[in-house]
């Protein structure tokens, strides 16, 4: 920090020195209590003191810079004025709250505590002016409860220990025989004050602090510390959130929810973060102070109601949430308290929401007006459609189960989709388990921001405590897990490891399901499908534009406009007419890679390509080959057929011959008996072809030049299938691929096989149609002499799992045993599978497409890697130029909204830098 640069920001009596945008310096808390005092929001007066604060303290071994104190005396000041009331005053005492805020919100990572500057004397204050001593005990046993936690440090000792407060807590209410601590006297909460404080002594060795200002400086330093604490820095590894930015510290004049009826406490979404849908959503507490709504020691009650209670407050707080929406132009998060009839703003955030809800709100804020289509495209992330296809149960089984009684019980559905796993009962066995490979539902009474990481690792999560708002339903939201919060019902028990709900026990490891659209929790497993948006799209109710469905209207407009902006096409690989219609359903405009492997291995095939692969001579071969050619072009007709003139690239036989061999003694003597050769001859051949390293032996185009009867064959099905779904007035456009091309003579000893047999076919058929040869880059070499190449090449398609296995030298298959161990020590930033190494394969890929187009200044160039569907790695192709994506059916959508994305964030650079290439016209459905 900046020697006398400012660091405590005051904020009320309608003025604010901060404003929403200063995030980075006041924390996302302070900058929008600022903000909703700027706006004139009723919000109670305090001081924010900034993050650089923070930083410097961390920094200087957890010393302030010097002038805070006066800086923060002064503001403390002008609370005391805009309030009425005097810190540690006798008569009218200020209470404060000591909140922490970083720049992004963090949901309950950092600590907080109320009802600060209480004291044996100003408690006698608050009791005199309020006349209401059962509240003035409330707020002081919930203080040195809050304080005596995170500035004194008394936690639990192990993640199973009850919380010691909560201990002693409990044991009053059993000793008073009442269920819920607002039924506790002023005299039993004044004992649990005094229980409270020798605990602390007990346990801490410290004194309670008598002096507001030495508590208020204990929780300051503390916040500033919370920082540190281990699930804060948890989370922020999680989100990639940097250490350095700190955190704010928000001092604020108490507003009391907990002053009797009249009061209450209460969080509100502008919508419902669950489903999108444009209504006011939440729950309040009367009564109840803080965190009670979220805590879940009451069930609070839906917002709905509050109309009921306090219809004035209802209709004042309804026209903030629109104010704030209206203002901020985008769905909040709000905090308020009512205390005695008159209601408080505490906080208002962007508001955390599903993948589904995300969706939904920017499409309804776009038709609405009050955001663009490009703010929309910006901010719902690829990750978020995916939750419009991930799976929901299958009816069926779903109905069977509820038929069969298996339904345990119901909660809230706080977290929507479907999800099956075996129950676990604590976030360390959710961790090990998920390692082993076990989906699993973790089960917790309530969940705490220590459990992140097992939340992270299990496909469910099920609460028996807390709302919709809980810490359980935000993370899952926020994670895009399923999740059934509040399922009061559940008895757990951590120590034997069991629920028992209903008279039925579940253990440790049974399988259970859970809807967290419904609610249902459900014994045992249940069988999952697609997603409504997914059957809606494979029924082809976008063909017709049918706006009936909610979730389908929703994700076909934001689909619509991630295509209006993209420059990128997106293809598909499916090797199959089944896959072909599905991708095609999904928007894909082309297949990038059909595999033609994939095909030997269907029905009837296997033993021919097996005859073919074992054949001694070049006779037997092509007798082999005659039976397989029928088969092939059936396939490819049926591919051709789908993809109605879009254009379909087929790569040539690619794998290792042995990867088709028999394996058994059994298969090999039934082999030998339809070939008509010894068992022991064909085993010997099988040997033969075995190879010590086959991903770098004898595969790819190696094969069709070794044995060019092979693509021969492969060609002539190809341009038959053509030439005959043609013949049926289809269009169609083949694009043939020769693999694992090295040196530019390969490409061109396979190119002249596959122009020969296009042109006999053509004669034969008395016909021509349009086709191009290409080529994969999936190795070094070929990328850097792709100038070469190109001179044979009418395209060049990005084959990354290989080009990643041979540029890093290493086996995809082998990995496993030391790729998790270079990520966990953060040798390679990130999975090289998955999202494209920029650096090295990325030059590659550059270099490539570089050397290419110097040849060829239009060749065609795209990916058809395993990367292809991976947003980061789409934003690298948007970047480097290339015409196309290609990726699995169900990641099209994905790929869509990712080219979008990434056309904002670049504009058009490939155009403009290269103005040599012609602008092309996108493929769309010809
Ligand atoms: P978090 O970031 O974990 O939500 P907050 O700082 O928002 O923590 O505070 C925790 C709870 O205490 C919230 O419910 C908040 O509304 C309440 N709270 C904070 N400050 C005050 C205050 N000055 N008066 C009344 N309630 C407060
Ligand atoms: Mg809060
Ligand atoms: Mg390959």
């Amino acid at each position: 920090m900046a020697r006398g640069s400012k660091a405590v920001y005051f904020f009320g009596d309608k003025i604010a020195e901060g404003r929403a945008h200063q995030k980075d310096l006041l924390g996302g808390k302070g900058a929008n209590l600022a903000e909703m005092i700027r706006i004139g929001l009723p919000v109670p007066a305090g001081f924010t003191i900034s993050t650089e604060v923070c930083a410097a303290y961390t920094r200087n071994n957890q010393r302030y810079p010097a002038g805070l104190q006066a800086e923060v005396n002064a503001a403390l000041h002008r609370v005391e004025k805009s309030m009425g009331a005097v810190f540690g005053d006798r008569r009218r005492p200020l209470l404060v709250s000591v909140r922490s805020g970083a720049r992004v919100s963090m949901p309950g990572m950092m600590d907080t505590v109320l009802n600060l500057g209480l004291n044996e004397i100003t408690l006698q204050g608050l009791i005199e002016q309020t006349r209401n001593p059962r509240f003035a005990y409330d707020s002081y046993r919930r203080f040195v409860q809050m304080y005596g936690d995170v500035v004194m440090g008394l936690k639990p000792e192990t993640h199973d220990d009850p919380d010691p407060f909560e201990e002693i807590l409990a044991r009053k209410k059993k000793q008073r025989r009442v269920l819920f601590d607002h039924e506790l006297s002023a005299a039993d909460l004044r004992e649990l004050v005094t229980l409270f404080k020798s605990a602390i002594r007990e346990r801490t060795g410290e004194t309670f602090p008598e002096d507001p200002h030495e508590q208020l400086w204990g929780a300051i330093g503390a916040v500033f510390r919370s920082w540190m604490n281990d699930r804060a820095i948890a989370y922020r590894k999680l989100n990639a959130i940097p250490e350095e930015w700190g955190t704010a510290v928000n001092v604020q004049a108490m507003v009391f929810g907990n002053m009797g009826d009249d009061s209450g406490t209460g969080v509100a979404f502008t919508r419902d973060p669950a489903t999108g849908e444009k209504k006011f959503y939440g729950e309040f507490l009367i009564n109840a102070q803080g965190e009670d709504v979220v805590a879940g020691i009451r069930t609070p009650l839906p917002i709905s109601q509050l109309e009921e209670v306090m219809p004035k407050i209802y209709k004042q707080l309804l026209g903030i949430q629109k104010t704030l929406e209206r203002h901020y132009r985008e769905m909040q998060d709000i905090e308020f308290t009512i205390q005695n009839n008159r209601l408080w703003m505490l906080q208002t955030r962007t508001g955390k929401r599903t993948g589904k809800a995300a969706v939904r709100v920017a499409v309804e804020m776009v038709e609405e007006g009050l955001i663009t289509k490009d703010e929309a495209l910006r901010r719902v992330t690829p990750e978020q459609i995916e939750q419009y296809l991930s799976p929901v149960f299958d009816p069926a089984a779903k109905k069977k189960a509820v038929e069969d009684k298996r339904v345990l019980a119901r909660g809230l559905p706080a977290g929507p989709g479907a999800a099956t796993g075996r129950v676990v009962f604590n976030a360390q066995d959710a961790e090990a388990w998920a390692k082993r490979g076990d989906p699993v539902i973790l089960t917790r009474i309530e969940t705490s921001p220590e459990d992140i990481r097992g939340m992270a690792a299990s496909v469910g999560i099920l609460t028996a405590r807390g709302g919709m708002t809980s810490h359980a339903a935000l993370v899952a939201r926020q994670m895009g897990k399923v999740c059934v919060a509040g399922c009061g019902a559940l008895q757990i028990n951590y120590k034997s490891r069991r629920l028992v709900v209903d008279k039925r026990t579940i253990k440790e490891g049974d399988w259970l399901s859970i809807d967290g659209t419904t609610g249902q929790v459900i014994q045992g497993q249940i069988e999952t499908r697609p997603s409504e948006v997914v059957q809606a799209v494979l029924k082809g109710r976008g063909a017709k534009g049918r706006q009936s469905d909610v979730e389908y209207r929703v994700y076909d407009r934001i689909m619509q406009w991630a295509d209006e902006r993209r420059r990128l096409n997106v293809r598909t690989n499916a090797d199959q007419p089944d896959q072909a219609a599905q991708a095609v359903a999904f928007g894909a405009e082309g297949i990038g890679l059909c595999r033609t492997e994939h095909m030997f291995f269907g029905e009837g095939k296997i033993g021919p390509m097996r005859e073919m692969i074992l054949a001694e001579r070049s006779e037997d071969r092509r007798a082999a080959l005659a039976k397989l050619l029928p088969l092939q072009r059936r396939d490819f007709a049926g591919i051709f057929r789908e993809m109605d003139g879009r254009p379909v690239t087929i790569r040539t036989l690619d794998p290792p011959l042995h990867e088709f061999l028999p394996h058994t003694e059994k298969e090999i003597r039934e082999l030998a008996q339809s070939m008509n050769v010894k068992p022991a001859v064909l085993s010997a051949r099988v040997e033969s072809l075995k190879e010590l390293n086959p991903m770098m032996g004898h595969r790819g185009c190696r094969l069709g030049i070794t044995y060019p009867e092979i693509t021969e064959m492969q060609a002539r099905a190809i341009f038959e299938a053509a030439c005959d779904v043609r013949a049926q007035k289809i269009k169609v456009l083949p694009e043939i691929m020769i693999p694992l091309v090295g040196h530019t003579n390969e490409l061109r000893a396979q190119e002249q096989v596959v122009r020969r047999v296009a042109e006999e076919v053509f004669r034969e058929r008395k016909t021509r149609i349009p086709y191009l040869v290409g080529t994969m880059i999936e190795l070094p070499r070929a990328a850097l002499l792709a100038n070469r190449i190109a001179e044979h090449a009418e395209f060049f398609s990005y084959g990354t799992n290989d080009l990643t296995q041979t540029t890093f030298g290493i086996s995809r298959d082998d990995s496993g045993k030391f790729l998790p161990f270079y990520l966990d020590r953060e040798i390679l930033p990130s999975e090289p599978f998955t999202t494209l190494d920029f650096d090295g394969v990325g030059e590659l890929v550059r270099i490539g497409i570089e050397r290419g187009r110097s040849t060829k200044p239009d060749l065609k160039i795209g990916i058809c890697g395993e990367h292809g569907g991976d947003p980061a790695t789409i934003e690298f192709c948007h970047r480097v130029g290339m015409e196309y994506v290609s990726c699995s059916p169900y990641r099209v959508p994905v790929a869509r909204l990712a080219a979008a994305r990434a056309a904002l964030l670049n504009g058009s650079p490939s155009k403009a830098k290269k103005p040599a290439r012609p602008a092309r016209r996108r493929a769309r459905t010809a």
